[in-house]
């Protein structure tokens, strides 16, 4: 029998996220927020540049968050993952909007 991972919080891998504004979308409370930009990427044979989506904010309200595990299941990627942390308390409503960098440590 496997057994489901625990809904505790949610955490990002910002090398393996493409932007690709999926969980965006899927989530069902809009609590995901997503800044990124495109650059050109030069390959060594390529006969032109490449475009890739580079992120620059990813923010999870964490206030709003319903832990439907939705994004988690959505992401093309396998950027977000459940980590079983559940002890992450704010004085502010604004505190419980967490960063990428926020959301990345949690994998530690
Ligand atoms: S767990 Fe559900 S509500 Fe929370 S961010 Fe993911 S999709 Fe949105
Ligand atoms: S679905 Fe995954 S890869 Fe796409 S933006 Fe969300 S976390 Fe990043």
């Amino acid at each position: 029998m496997t057994s489901l991972p625990t809904r505790g919080v949610i955490a990002l891998i910002p090398d393996a996220c493409t932007s690709c504004m999926v969980c965006v979308q899927e989530c069902p409370t809009w609590c995901i927020t997503i800044d990124s930009h495109v650059e050109q990427v030069s390959e060594e044979g390529a006969r032109r540049p490449r475009s890739v989506s580079v992120l620059d904010r990813f923010t999870i309200d964490f206030g709003l968050c319903m832990y439907c595990g939705i994004c988690v299941d959505a992401c093309p990627f396998d950027a977000l993952e459940w980590r079983p942390q559940h002890d992450y308390p704010a004085d502010t409503r604004a505190g419980l909007v967490q960063g990428t960098d926020q959301l990345a440590a949690w994998l530690r």
